[in-house]
């Protein structure tokens, strides 16, 4: 079964055997980074949910995955923690794909909100919640998720976000019980969303798909997988397994770069420019459209909940490479480019 779902399990076969040009360079720009990045020491852990404040604080891993598969990696790449709100961008491009953008946007919009993450507030001129990206509004996508796939809902989510990474993914029983126990704000949002009709399944249903979805162990390497996976118009480019459908990648993305970031998003898209997702597991996924994605690992966050070195890392992979989407060379978008143009040379 693994082979049939999974064929790009046994990725170091799938990788091409010659280094790319491009990987070479950004092997040495991750590098420096890395040892730049490894002394940096602020920020902190998150501990609103007792079981994240027991992971070690000093895990810093990078990744960068490239449209032809091949795979950069620094520190405790390999290392599993939660993915947390990085499964919001994923719950959403499932939904699109399920039911449509028309459907998808009944139960959610997509104009960022300006308030915490974890704020009990639907947008008042529609009576749901703001985007996606917020806990209302994954929460609000986990019930139309629970009412489209029903009680297996979760093992569906599971699988799409284990072909999106290329290899079999699972939970973190202790988070997501420790979430499960301590969630009473989720809990509360869920009921507010019931009652405006939101979704019409039970509260307690919905909020076991959410918690579940944010406690799936991921590795930066496999953050990155996933971003390249957007990146590559929703295929894998390891495994070759189309996952996501064409549109609702560019509407995924979209609100990524709007509403990816808390309450930082707008300080990323000025510093980073790329669409984004971050979780208080200390992870951010980054995507570079039609070129790579990047994962990092590092749980000190900062005052908008976004991975201190995590974004520090960003900033120095955009800025060395042009990849800000409106950079004025917008080298960014010619960069694998030219590099597989020197490799042909
Ligand atoms: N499971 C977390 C919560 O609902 C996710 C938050 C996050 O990563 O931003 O509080």
């Amino acid at each position: 079964m693994m082979t049939d779902v999974f064929p790009g399990q046994s990725s170091a076969s799938a990788l091409p055997k010659k280094e790319s040009a491009a990987s070479v360079m950004i092997q040495s720009i991750v590098a420096h980074l890395y040892e730049q990045q490894l002394g940096n020491l602020e920020g902190s852990v998150a501990d609103y949910i007792p079981e994240l404040g027991k992971i070690s604080p000093d895990q810093f891993g990078i990744a960068v995955a490239l449209e032809s598969g091949e795979l950069i990696t620094a520190g405790d790449a390999a290392n599993e923690f939660t993915i947390q709100s990085i499964s919001k961008a994923l719950t959403l491009a499932i939904l699109l794909d399920l039911v449509g953008r028309g459907e998808t946007y009944r139960a959610v919009g997509v104009q960022p909100s300006g308030d915490p993450f974890n704020s009990i507030t639907l947008d008042p001129r529609t009576n749901r919640p703001f985007n996606p990206m917020v806990n209302a509004g994954a929460i609000a996508i986990a019930g139309r998720l629970r009412e489209t796939l029903g009680p297996s809902a979760f093992e569906q989510v599971l699988t799409r976000m284990s072909q999106a990474a290329g290899r079999e993914l699972r939970v973190d029983q202790t988070v997501f019980e420790s979430e499960r126990e301590t969630g009473h704000r989720n809990r509360a949002i869920g009921h507010l969303l019931r009652a405006a009709e939101v979704f019409t399944v039970p509260v307690d249903e919905v909020l076991d798909l959410y918690f579940r979805q944010c406690s799936v162990l991921v590795t930066a390497t496999d953050l990155a997988i996933i971003g390249a996976t957007l990146g590559n118009i929703g295929t894998n480019p390891i495994s070759g397994k189309e996952v996501f459908g064409i549109h609702t990648v560019r509407e995924t993305l979209s609100v990524m770069f709007t509403c990816g970031m808390y309450d930082g998003a707008g300080d990323w898209a000025c510093q980073v420019g790329l669409p984004a997702k971050s979780g208080v597991g200390g992870g951010i996924m980054g995507v570079v459209n039609r070129q790579l994605g990047i994962g990092v690992l590092s749980p000190r966050l900062d005052a908008a909940g976004n991975s201190v070195r995590g974004k520090l890392c960003c900033i120095g992979l955009a800025e060395e490479l042009g990849l800000h989407a409106f950079d004025s060379t917008n080298s960014g978008s010619n960069f694998l480019r030219g590099m597989t143009e020197f490799d042909q040379l």
